[in-house]
């Protein structure tokens, strides 16, 4: 406990130009900054020059600089954007970098693969068969992109993970399994998990998640003509979690539908339903100025909840009485759950 705290206090120092989010845990640190580029240029000297573990990627004159430079790309993953993403700099000490709901260490072990194996592995896998494709995302981030024919589990936290695959597993035993997620930090975790639930099988991971295979394809195909292009197994758009929403490969085609008219778009936004907050994609051209609910319940649900919720403060403004009945009333609305919802949990009771 105190080596984190510690090295949250020297990361939040070094941090104090930029904002963003810092997570420490004993298992590692995540960390994602915004701000002007020679901020963040001296924030990343700072980190590699303190951090032993990061000793590779310190400036050294006697290391060729370009292939330094590009190491130092690939592994902290720069990308433009505008500095103001976060609205500020928040430092967290946290018991896991993302919490799995499976307690103990997994020592499963597996394969990690760069982008261009990944794609080769898809390639042949999608021809001969028994490779699955494990998407490790939760389904708001799989919704707006994922890797052709992969397995897209309608989980909306990581940590159902571990259930959803312990009552699909039969799906993966004794096969050949990719996994991916946005930046490979979740589907280590999970490829470890399958490994020791199902130990015949082959677990392989995208070494640096769909981040580095968009930077890797889009290097790859850059100044060539259509026919010597690769295929772009990744469709869709790469969610991420801060202001931009979203990073596309070049030439992307847009799979997420709108919600109500089913045209394609990727325009996502939060439902403004009292207790939702789910994300849903309603497209700019014809729907987006109507409607700011994710479906017909979290609307009327929403209408039912202001009369209760005035009628329980004229209530109070005029009584001292608690006006339990209409509380009573409050929770059972709030406990209704949207189409969205319901769709979804049947999803996951089929399983796959
Ligand atoms: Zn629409
Ligand atoms: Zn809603
Ligand atoms: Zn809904």
């Amino acid at each position: 406990m105190y080596e984190t705290v510690k090295v949250a206090n020297a990361l939040k120092e070094m941090a104090k130009n930029l904002t963003g989010k810092l997570r420490i845990a004993k298992e590692g640190i995540n960390l994602t900054v915004a701000g002007t580029l020679e901020n963040v240029e001296k924030f990343i000297n700072n980190i590699t020059d303190k951090f032993e573990f990061l000793k590779e990627f310190r400036l050294d004159s006697n290391v060729d600089s370009n292939e330094l430079k590009l190491k130092r790309l690939n592994f902290f993953k720069n990308s433009p954007g505008c500095e103001h993403v976060f609205d500020n700099l928040s430092v967290k000490v946290c018991d896991e970098i993302t919490p799995f709901n499976v307690s103990g260490k997994f020592e499963g072990e597996f394969l990690k693969v760069s982008p261009e194996e990944f794609h080769e592995l898809i390639e042949t896998g999608l021809s001969e068969g028994n490779t699955v494709l494990l998407d490790t995302r939760n389904y708001y981030e799989s919704k707006l992109g994922y890797f052709k024919g992969a397995i897209t589990p309608p989980i909306r936290k990581f940590s159902s993970l571990p259930s959803y695959l312990k009552s699909n597993k039969e799906v993966f035993r004794n096969k050949k399994v990719l996994n991916y997620c946005t930046g490979g930090v979740r589907c280590a975790k999970a490829c470890s998990y399958i490994k020791e639930i199902l130990p015949d099988s082959e677990i392989i991971m995208l070494d640096g998640g769909i981040h580095n295979y968009i930077e890797w394809i889009n290097k790859e195909n850059e100044g060539k003509t259509e026919e010597d292009k690769k295929e772009l197994f990744f469709l869709g758009s790469n969610y991420v979690f801060d202001a931009r929403v979203k990073i596309s490969p070049n030439n992307h085609k847009i799979v997420a539908k709108c919600n109500f008219c089913m045209k394609n778009s990727e325009n996502y936004i939060k439902c403004t339903g009292i207790g939702c907050h789910l994300m849903f994609i309603s497209c700019k051209e014809s729907c987006y100025n109507k409607n700011k609910f994710c479906c017909e319940v979290c609307r009327d649900r929403d209408a039912q909840l202001k009369v209760v919720l005035n009628a329980l403060n004229s209530n109070i403004e005029n009584t001292e009485e608690s006006p339990d009945s209409q509380n009573l009333e409050l929770k059972k609305i709030k406990k209704i759950q949207c189409n969205c919802e319901v769709e979804r949990r049947k999803k996951l009771e089929e399983g796959i």
